[in-house]
């Protein structure tokens, strides 16, 4: 891999610029090397992501401590050289979203024409982790989680604008597009200075630099179904960040991850328990508690149970999303063998040795492998 370039050097900033400086700085690059700009340009494409990269450390005080410190070493920094497009949209589409249309929910309301309608900006949607036990996943649960995200500027009321007053683009001259030539190919495209509008903010907002979006933090409630299970993702509407200048809010996405449990396996939604029996439990038949979410239920073992003999016990797992049905627990019996005897314990296992009773026969009193699949699963 090319040596990695200097951050500093990438967004030409001096190295004790502020966070305000270096925004400004990745804004105009990420501008400059924007691929809507330089379609096909391999090499912008690459200096787009290079200072992307630069402003994910530069942008973040911890990570920029640690690299101003260390270097690139310092920092595990994401390295966007294998990323896609997307994936720093949906990164830094919080600053790049208020500049570029198209890829990263810019919307038009009702089409675009000529350039002077109002274009909408889309907050960029935020992903958070929930963990979840195997108790709170089989009643459903109602979670408290404080989300940090972009909010609407109090100051500006979202607008972004420090009076409400408006000016004509001097990109592209109030017409909201911008033509471009390359050989015999025109361009058209939305002028990302104005984003279409024709028209910019003549005095930015002092507390948001115009975005019409700060930094915030709101606590959110979530009200999550019976059922889910690891890797599922649901999305709340609206509860992403905040859109720039009273745009459109993105949506907030949990991903479910469940807590191991000690006494369960999860098989969709049956529970797998492993119980062991003793010997003499094994062989006189025996009632037995056993876990279950929320309690405990007993279960009968028949005398002559065997290790690997599966106990069904119906409706005892857990629901299934967004539905009525709901899973067993599967008892699964290991019978327990002691490791040590006393002198009394190994003259009675040697008289039972001796019993005919007592030597395996697996054929008469024990079904194959694959029969017991299949009354499991009939
Ligand atoms: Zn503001
Ligand atoms: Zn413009």
């Amino acid at each position: 891999m090319a040596e990695k370039r200097d951050y500093y050097e990438v967004l030409e900033v001096p190295k004790n610029a502020s966070a305000d400086e270096i925004k400004k700085a990745y804004r105009k690059k990420a501008l400059q090397y924007h691929p809507d700009r330089n379609p096909g340009d391999k090499e912008a494409e690459e200096k787009f992501k290079e200072a992307a990269e630069a402003y994910g450390v530069l942008s973040d005080p911890d990570k920029r401590a640690r690299y101003d410190r260390y270097g690139h070493a310092g920092v595990s920094g994401q390295d966007f050289s294998g990323a896609s497009m997307n994936d720093i949209f949906s990164q830094f589409g919080d600053i790049l979203g208020d500049l570029f249309g198209g890829g990263f929910g810019f919307n038009f309301g009702g089409g675009f024409g000529g350039g002077q309608q109002k274009p909408v900006y889309r907050g960029s949607n935020l992903r958070v982790r929930v963990k979840l036990s195997l108790e709170e996943i089989s009643t459903g649960v109602k979670k408290k989680i404080k989300v940090n995200k972009y909010v609407p500027c109090q100051k500006c009321h979202g607008s972004g604008s420090e009076d409400g007053q408006m000016e004509t683009c001097k990109a592209c001259g109030g017409k909201g597009q911008r033509v471009m030539r390359s050989g015999f190919f025109t361009q058209v495209s939305t002028c990302s200075v104005c984003g279409g509008e024709g028209q910019v903010i003549k005095k930015k907002c002092t507390a948001c630099n115009g975005d019409g979006i700060v930094k915030g933090e709101e606590v959110i409630e979530l009200d999550i179904p019976a059922g889910v299970a690891e890797g599922m993702q649901l999305s709340v509407r609206g509860k992403g960040n905040a859109g720039a200048r009273n745009g459109i809010a993105g949506d907030l996405l949990i991903l479910i991850e469940e807590e191991k449990n000690k006494d369960f396996e999860r098989d969709g939604n049956d529970l797998i328990h492993n119980l062991f029996i003793s010997f003499p439990q094994a062989a006189l038949g025996c009632d037995v508690e056993v876990p279950c979410i929320g309690g405990t239920v007993i279960v009968k073992i028949p005398a002559g149970a065997q290790s690997g003999d599966i106990i069904r016990v119906k409706g005892k797992g857990l629901p299934e999303v967004n539905s009525r049905r709901i899973g067993d627990l599967i008892v699964n019996l290991n019978v327990w063998t002691p490791k040590k005897l006393s002198k009394d314990e190994e003259k009675l296992m040697k008289d039972l040795l001796e019993s005919e009773n007592f030597k395996p026969k697996p054929g008469a009193n024990d079904k194959g492998v694959f029969d017991k699949i299949r009354d499991f699963f009939s």
